[in-house]
């Protein structure tokens, strides 16, 4: 999507979502139940530092979850999500595929995305696909093996996406605001919702959590999003 030409008056919801978005397609959450992976916490194998000293290892724990991505299909939430089209707006920290796969049009990956490769040696990044990265891969613009990684943003490197979250500054009284499936962990949710100062505020996710305000919402619902995607996005759904 062209984000620069994107106008803003069209789109009546602004979506930030997390893990918990795609958490009932059957992708586990980063601080869900069993976070280990062959005994090291999955933060650890997306930290930066980590795979500089273990790149095999972490390409195994990548082409793991690419693997689960491409056993899940979008479940009824982002299906609710895809239908409001290019009325949506998503800024997801999700680097599954699953709203794109549901349909919708206007995707924002904050952390990157599963299925591309990233060459730190020349910058290209590239659609590398779902399947596993082998021994004999490489950059197809250098030719460059062990500079490549995952194409995602890893703990401790910076997130140039994140420049794009300043929209929610210029949300409208008809915008409605919604956080769906996030700890607010990685990023403040709090600070998000504080720099919307118009339109409706909603927050969904499976239980509270100590890192946000839920006063800061408008509407407050602790339920799987399956369930409660229809009160999320409100009366704008029709039409
Ligand atoms: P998180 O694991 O910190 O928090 C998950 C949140 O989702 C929790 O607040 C929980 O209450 C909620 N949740 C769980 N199941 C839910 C459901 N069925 N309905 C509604 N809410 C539910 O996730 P995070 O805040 O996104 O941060 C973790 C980081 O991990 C992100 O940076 C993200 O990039 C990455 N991550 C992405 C995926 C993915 O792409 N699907 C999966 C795991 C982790």
């Amino acid at each position: 999507m062209d984000f620069d030409a994107l106008d803003l008056d069209a789109i009546t919801h602004v979506f930030f979502t997390g893990a918990g978005l795609s958490a009932e397609s059957g992708l586990p959450t980063f601080r869900g139940v069993g976070g280990l992976w062959r005994n090291y916490p999955a933060q650890q194998l997306a930290d930066i530092r980590f795979w500089r000293q273990n790149a095999a290892l972490v390409h195994e724990f990548y082409d793991m979850r690419r693997e689960t991505l491409a056993n899940v299909a979008p479940n009824a939430a982002h299906r609710a999500i895809a239908a409001l089209g290019t009325r949506a707006l998503n800024l997801t920290q999700n680097v599954d595929n699953l709203l794109e796969q549901a349909g919708c049009p206007n995707v924002i990956h904050l952390h990157g995305r599963l299925w591309q490769m990233h060459c730190t040696s020349c910058g290209h990044r590239w659609d590398f696909g779902l399947g596993p990265w082998r021994a004999e891969d490489c950059c197809p613009a250098c030719g460059a093996r062990e500079a490549v990684k995952p194409g995602v943003v890893m703990f401790n490197e910076t997130a140039p996406e994140y420049a794009k979250l300043s929209v929610l500054s210029r949300l409208k009284p008809h915008h409605t605001f919604a956080v769906i499936g996030t700890s607010g962990a990685v990023i403040d949710v709090n600070a998000l919702a504080r720099a919307c100062t118009a339109g409706r505020k909603v927050l969904n996710n499976a239980e509270a959590s100590d890192y946000v305000e839920e006063d800061l919402f408008d509407e407050v619902y602790y339920a799987p999003t399956t369930e409660v995607i229809t009160q999320v996005i409100g009366p704008a759904a029709a039409g």
